[in-house]
This record gives C-alpha cells, structure tokens and sequence, in this order.
C-alpha cells in the first residue's frame, strides 16, 4: 500500500495498485475539485497525470500494521 497527497487540498489517499488510487483520486476530484477536471485541456491533463505518476513512483511503500 502506498499514500500520496492530493495537490489540490489537504487530502490524504491509499491504495495498492495504480489502477485502484486512479478510481479513488477520480472520486475525490468529481467531489471537491469538480472545477478542476472539467476546465482542463489535453496538455494540462497530460501534465496532471505525469505529476502523478512520479507521485505515485516515489510514494513509500506503508504497512498495514503500523
Ligand atoms: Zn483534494
């Protein structure tokens, strides 16, 4: 499981896979940052998944038991 930040607010989000955090971080920018991802154009999209994909690179691996 890693963590990374939302670069948006103070959110904080978990997941296992890539795929999974994709959906969760989805959810959360449909909810709190609406106008954030339906004012964006190709580059800046392009831009916010490659920021998220090093994100997501360089998160810590965290335990569930700590
Ligand atoms: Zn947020």
């Amino acid at each position: 499981m890693k963590t990374i930040e939302c670069h948006d607010c103070e959110g904080k989000f978990t997941a296992t896979t890539k795929e999974e955090i994709l959906g969760i971080l989805y959810d959360h920018y449909i909810k709190n940052h609406n106008e954030i991802i339906t004012n964006v154009n190709d580059e800046e999209k392009k831009n916010w998944m490659s920021r998220f994909e090093k994100d997501w690179a360089q998160a810590q691996e965290v335990s569930n038991n700590l």
